[in-house]
């Protein structure tokens, strides 16, 4: 697989020169790992204007180091099940890049998760964050503890045997982690009582996306979704369209998606469909959002007694792609790889026109494509969904200053954040001659900044 060119200004010499032979060298240093390449290449199809334009960032290897995470741990995580039997999960911390303040990224317990995994959310985090314009590095983490079925004892048992071996790595200053797929206030919970428990101390700022009475911020449960919605108004409004009105669909119906879908509603769209892993309901007069919390913050239900208890005008269809519903905006917040050609063929086909990634790299490569040739207004996941961290920044600087501020100030603040996330995106796009391209854009305003930083700090 080699790395194209996704712009008219790259001259073929960048591209043969440098980012091929990088890219080849990625496949080289880190065999199997699918996700990690896919990251890693979408962002380096972007950077050639970049490195035509700043020779010194090709001869400091910026790209080579940004690939090289500073540190990967992979350790054991044994604890006992609710029948005493010995349990053994694998955990993972990828600390990627701390040139601009401590490791910091979420934590995902999906039987999914392996290295592969975690370095390309390690590595979009880098840019993500730097997009925040918040002083925090990049780094991921996790483990393929399957959370499904298990009961709260369970849980708990193996989040305090995780933190067991994690919590040496960990520190307000060095590495802060915080929520994924899986891991919610209740396994935040956990890990900060064990942590507090091994060091005693009450350092309020190793974790993130804590309750809101022992050190956690307003607007953070809601910040990913919320941040998400915030971004694709600014993006239509960029192209003199508004939310209000639109019919929304949206993938997943966990913390990014029941948010998503409630700013969605609150900016006076509809949103008509969500999903889970075994399929997809439909309303047509609108997601009732109190039912969809009730059903999987407080029972952790599946999706589909969501229409048992809605009545005649929603259904339930199993096994199928969310995707398949006519709507004018697609919201993918469930996982990686989950929106690919196909679908985005049938979601262009249907009409839609923006399509805003609320999970971390859900649309396949190829799907972008089509979107972007379609003309659809597309924004990547490291901008769209940066709401979530940018929120758990202003966590620790509440925490630092040991200070709580109200919801409406918290809210206020992570919308001038995805509006700046947006507005530099579209200016850097449109500064590099890919006026409205946001993968361009994000890719290298975020890019820019950290490069800039390890430029200054030297070779280390
Ligand atoms: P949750 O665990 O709260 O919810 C995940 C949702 O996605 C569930 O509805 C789950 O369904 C569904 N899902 C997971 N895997 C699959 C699959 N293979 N096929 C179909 N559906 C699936 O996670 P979050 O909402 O926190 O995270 C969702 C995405 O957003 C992830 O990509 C995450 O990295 C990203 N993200 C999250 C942030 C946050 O603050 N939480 C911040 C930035 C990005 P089921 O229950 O059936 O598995």
């Amino acid at each position: 697989m080699t790395v194209s060119s996704s712009s008219g200004r790259i001259s073929d010499g960048i591209h043969t020169r440098v980012l091929e032979p990088l890219y080849a060298e990625v496949l080289r240093r880190n065999p199997g790992e699918t996700e990690f390449h896919q990251a890693a290449r979408e962002v380096l199809e972007t950077l050639g204007p970049v490195f035509a334009d700043r020779p010194e960032l090709v001869d400091a290897r910026i790209v080579e180091r940004l690939c090289e995470p500073e540190r990967q741990l992979i350790f054991r995580v044994p604890w006992l099940d609710d029948r005493g039997r010995t349990q053994i999960n694998r955990g993972f911390r990828v600390e990627f890049n701390s040139a601009l303040g401590p490791y910091k990224g979420g934590l995902r317990f999906h039987p999914s998760v392996n290295l592969g995994i975690v370095k390309f959310l390690g590595f979009e985090q880098i840019f993500k964050n730097a997009l925040t314009g918040m002083p925090i590095g990049g780094g991921k983490g996790g483990s393929d503890f399957d959370p499904k079925n298990r009961s709260d004892n369970e849980i708990m048992r193996f989040c305090q045997s995780f933190m067991l071996e994690l919590y040496r790595h960990l520190g307000e200053y060095t590495d802060v982690p915080a929520g994924d797929i899986g891991v919610g206030s209740r396994e935040v919970g956990y890990l900060f009582g064990q942590y507090r428990r091994i060091t005693n101390r009450h350092e309020s700022g190793v974790l993130t996306g804590k309750g809101l009475n022992w050190g956690g911020a307003q607007a953070r449960t809601e910040a990913t979704g919320y941040g998400c919605v915030m971004f694709t108004a600014e993006m239509l409004r960029a192209r003199g369209l508004e939310l209000e009105g639109k019919r929304v669909s949206i993938s997943g119906s966990g913390n990014v998606a029941i948010y998503a879908a409630e700013k969605a509603q609150q900016l006076g769209a509809t949103v008509i469909s969500c999903s889970d892993s075994s399929g997809y309901i439909v309303d047509d007069k609108g997601v009732d959002l109190e039912l969809l919390k009730q059903l999987k913050e407080v029972e952790r239900g599946r999706i589909s007694e969501y229409v048992e208890r809605r009545g005649p005008h929603a259904r339930f269809v199993s096994g199928s792609s969310v995707w398949e519903v006519p709507c004018d905006v697609a919201l993918p917040c469930a996982t990686q790889n989950e929106l690919d050609e196909d679908d985005a063929v049938t979601l262009v086909r249907n009409g839609v026109i923006a399509v805003a990634e609320g999970a971390n790299m859900p649309a396949t490569p190829e799907a972008v494509r089509v979107l972007q040739e379609a003309g659809v207004a597309f924004a990547p996941g490291k901008a769209a969904n940066a709401g979530g961290v940018a929120t758990s920044a202003l966590e620790m600087q509440q925490n630092a200053s040991r200070d709580s501020w109200t919801f409406a100030y918290t809210e206020q603040r992570l919308s001038e954040i995805m509006r700046h996330i947006h507005d530099s995106s579209h200016r850097t796009a449109e500064r590099y001659g890919q006026p409205g391209n946001y993968v361009v854009g994000a890719n290298i305003a975020g890019f820019e900044i950290v490069a800039d930083a390890m430029l200054a700090q030297g070779l280390i």
